[in-house]
């Protein structure tokens, strides 16, 4: 098996990884980037989400800065919205959505677009079609992770390792422990009609959703391969009944035109991080902070980040960042979204920048090293 070594290997291209690989790849290391599917920002593209929720806490105060807002302002290239005019936006535009927030509308597939060009940008070495399989691991750390695509099964070897896989694929492959929590089936997808009640890109092409995050349709934790399938097909099975029920002269004009490519699973796994963000930690303010995250579903005081929950307590060289850095409850709920999973990764990418430059673990950096670099982008940009 040929082996690739890298200083900085990211496991996953959703928007965490996609942050964490080019923050990475712009202090000059060495990076390497991973995805077993053939679209970019994961579940944001994949699992056709269109909104790039809030920067700003609700009450008009902009929390995010740095990647997350390059992030957004570059993610309306490819589509027919614009960033609302409060927030810098042109005046009149098509936003999709309340201008009340720093927030904004894109397309998946646009944005697919955009984020391979900013990739190659930053000279990040893309694996696409690559599965992560395995990791090797020798006194508790990643020596290399087993890939496999078209080309067969080879190892990639890194100094320091960043697991953006939406789940804590890698950290539990590396024998990590993980945290699970339940889910509701609410399958978002692409639909032709004529009537829309959800969100539109154009007059008869929309993005419509079943379920509802209620009791009714909330599910386990998906800790299997067997749970994921059924938790697809329920999906599936909603959306057939949704056109089963029309009457034959409607089923020409409404039909599903694109499903989910990827379990639309709220939360997978969160690793057991040096620190656990939790309920009761909303307020509170850390030394080790790497940003705020606003709460996405109401104005409210944003959240506070401790670099250690970024940090896995029982795997040494990787870090994690997006849905499966460790936060529970409430919290897990607060930093499950774009804004989060883009701030996380940015600050993952510059820890691992740090921690391979002086040859220590992430959990060992010097703190005041990565502030500094954090301090220099947390301007407007
Ligand atoms: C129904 C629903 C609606 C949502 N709506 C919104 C919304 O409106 N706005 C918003 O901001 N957020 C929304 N979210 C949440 C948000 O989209 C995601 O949580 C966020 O994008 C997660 O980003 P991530 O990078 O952490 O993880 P992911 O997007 O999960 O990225 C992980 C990547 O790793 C890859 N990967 C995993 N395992 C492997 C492996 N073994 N080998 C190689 N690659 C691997 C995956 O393919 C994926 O590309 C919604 C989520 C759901 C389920």
């Amino acid at each position: 098996m040929a082996l690739k070594s890298y200083d900085v290997v990211v496991c996953g291209a959703g928007i965490a990884g996609i942050a964490g690989a080019i923050t990475a790849a712009r202090q000059g290391m060495k990076t390497a980037l991973i995805e077993k599917q053939c679209l970019l920002g994961g579940l944001a593209t994949s699992g056709l989400i269109y909104i790039y929720l809030a920067l700003c806490d609700g009450y008009g105060n902009q929390v995010i800065y740095g990647f997350a807002e390059e992030l957004l302002k570059r993610s309306v290239e490819y589509g027919p919205f614009d960033i609302p005019a409060k927030w810098g936006g042109p005046a009149n535009n098509y936003s999709g959505i309340t201008d009340k927030r720093y927030q904004c509308c894109f397309s998946p597939a646009g944005f697919t677009l955009t984020l391979d060009k900013m990739l190659a940008e930053a000279g990040v070495n893309l694996f696409l079609d690559t599965m992560i399989t395995g990791a090797k691991t020798e006194n508790d750390s990643i020596v290399s992770i087993n890939a496999a695509n078209v080309s067969g099964q080879f190892d990639i070897s890194g100094k320091c390792f960043i697991d953006a896989t939406g789940g804590a694929f890698v950290v539990q492959m590396a024998g990590g422990k993980i945290h699970r929590q339940e889910n509701f089936i609410t399958p978002w997808f692409i639909e032709m009609a004529e009537k829309h009640d959800f969100f539109h890109f154009t007059d008869d092409l929309h993005i419509q959703c079943e379920g509802a995050v209620s009791d009714k349709y909330k599910y386990s934790d998906c800790n299997s391969g067997r749970l994921v399938t059924d938790f697809i097909r329920k999906s599936w099975d909603l959306i057939r009944k949704r056109y089963d029920a029309l009457p034959s002269t409607e089923k020409r004009k409404n039909y599903p035109v694109h499903l989910a490519a990827m379990p639309q699973l709220r939360k997978i796994g969160a690793i057991d991080a040096l620190y656990m963000l939790d309920d009761s930690d909303h307020n509170i303010k850390f030394a080790d902070s790497v940003g705020s995250v606003p709460d996405w579903r109401k104005p409210d005081t944003p959240w506070d980040t401790p670099y250690r929950s970024l940090v896995p307590r029982d795997v040494k060289n990787i870090l994690c960042a997006g849905r499966c850095i460790g936060a529970l409850h409430e919290a897990w709920e607060v930093y499950r979204v774009i804004p989060a999973a883009a701030m996380t990764g940015e600050a993952a990418g510059f820890a691992a920048a740090v921690a391979v430059n002086d040859n220590v673990t992430p959990a060992d950096i010097d703190y005041s090293k990565l502030k500094k670099l954090l301090d220099r982008r947390n301007k407007k940009c």
